[in-house]
């Protein structure tokens, strides 16, 4: 059960519904975000939720049965769009494009990709400084001096980033350079960085895990949103089979299945999900058709050169078609 409180409701009057709450037989969670203030009811037992309902103080009262409440569409049919500002949107009714090589290497190699993106209006960089690593002697990122500098070449070119924080002591450092903060496949469950990341009020990309089920990603969205950020963006980006001619699967069936269960923005990253440069285009363009509300992928002035995940990262031209292509599907499937 979820209550919508009225903004600006007096302790008393909270104190009272909480106090209701009880009564029912349910457990009471507050939750306070950007957007509203509520009560998250957990229990099992039926009673008219008129009794609740007409309390003072009450704007709205809905029945979630989902195990996951605040990101359900149970209760909020309209999709959440996210503003990044200076007219950068994220949800239904776009299409977000964010491109950028896997790790941030150089100054130039900012520049480059910067120039990339403006030349072809993409809004949103993405490029890591703390780098999760499957060997410790890989390249490990740029860490906050790397985030500084994409954070100063982005700004100069009305270009927002994302970018994957790995703990939560990195958070305070990084807030202010980063528009959102990404959540990777290897933390997609965990739970402090997630209860970090609901203070942080900064938007959150959160990726699903490597083995991870759709019911777990939405649980661990629900820890996001119960800490108090509602902004939050699901990322499909592959998942572990037995399979081994490609780097994952990507799972494309999430991407529908996600969008009827939540009110989230759904994103794919085919990248990562498929893991070779040759068919991430024909990828994107599925994941497009599928209903995706954007996509993420890498590139690179030279992949064969890039400090990681060159195999699957695109040239300009390369993500330049591919750009074209997906507005192309895009508007293709706006109009069905
Ligand atoms: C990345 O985006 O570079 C990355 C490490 O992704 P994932 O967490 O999906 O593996
Ligand atoms: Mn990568």
């Amino acid at each position: 059960m979820i209550i919508q409180l009225q903004q600006g409701i007096p302790a008393e009057l909270k104190d009272t519904i909480l106090q209701h709450v009880k009564e029912v037989g349910f457990k009471a969670n507050e939750v306070k975000t950007q957007e509203g203030h509520y009560i998250v009811g957990i229990g099992k037992k039926d009673f008219d939720i008129r009794t609740l309902g007409q309390l003072p103080g009450v704007a709205d009262i809905h029945r979630v049965s989902d195990e996951y409440k605040l990101i359900s569409r149970k209760w909020k049919v309209e999709p959440t769009r996210i503003d990044l500002g200076e007219g950068v949107v994220i949800g239904e009714g776009q299409f977000s494009i964010m491109a950028g090589p896997c790790s941030i290497e150089s100054e130039k190699q900012i520049e480059l990709v910067v120039q990339h993106l403006v030349e072809n209006n993409v809004k949103i960089m993405r490029g890591g400084v703390f780098k999760p690593r499957s060997s410790p002697y890989a390249f490990r990122g740029l860490g906050l001096d790397g985030l500084q500098m994409f954070h100063r070449l982005c700004r100069e070119n009305g270009i927002k980033i994302i970018t994957e924080v790995m703990q939560v002591s990195q958070i305070k450092d990084m807030v202010e350079f980063v528009d959102v903060f990404q959540v990777g496949a290897r933390n997609s469950q965990n739970f402090n960085l997630l209860d970090a990341l609901g203070e942080a009020q900064k938007p959150v990309l959160l990726k699903r895990g490597i083995s991870g089920t759709l019911e777990e990603l939405l649980q661990a969205a629900e820890y996001i949103f119960s800490n108090g950020n509602e902004k939050i963006i699901l990322c499909e980006r592959g998942i572990r089979s037995y399979e081994n001619a490609y780097r994952n699967v990507l799972d494309l069936n999430a991407v529908p299945v996600l969008k009827a269960k939540t009110h989230l923005p759904v994103i794919v990253d085919p990248s990562h999900g498929i893991g070779l440069r040759d068919f991430v285009e024909e990828m994107s363009l599925a994941a497009v058709m599928a209903g995706a509300d954007g996509v993420i992928y890498e590139t690179h002035q030279k992949p064969e050169e890039a400090f990681s995940d060159g195999q699957q990262t695109l040239n300009f031209k390369e993500s330049e078609r591919l750009i074209k292509r997906m507005l192309q599907t895009y508007v293709l499937r706006e109009s069905f």
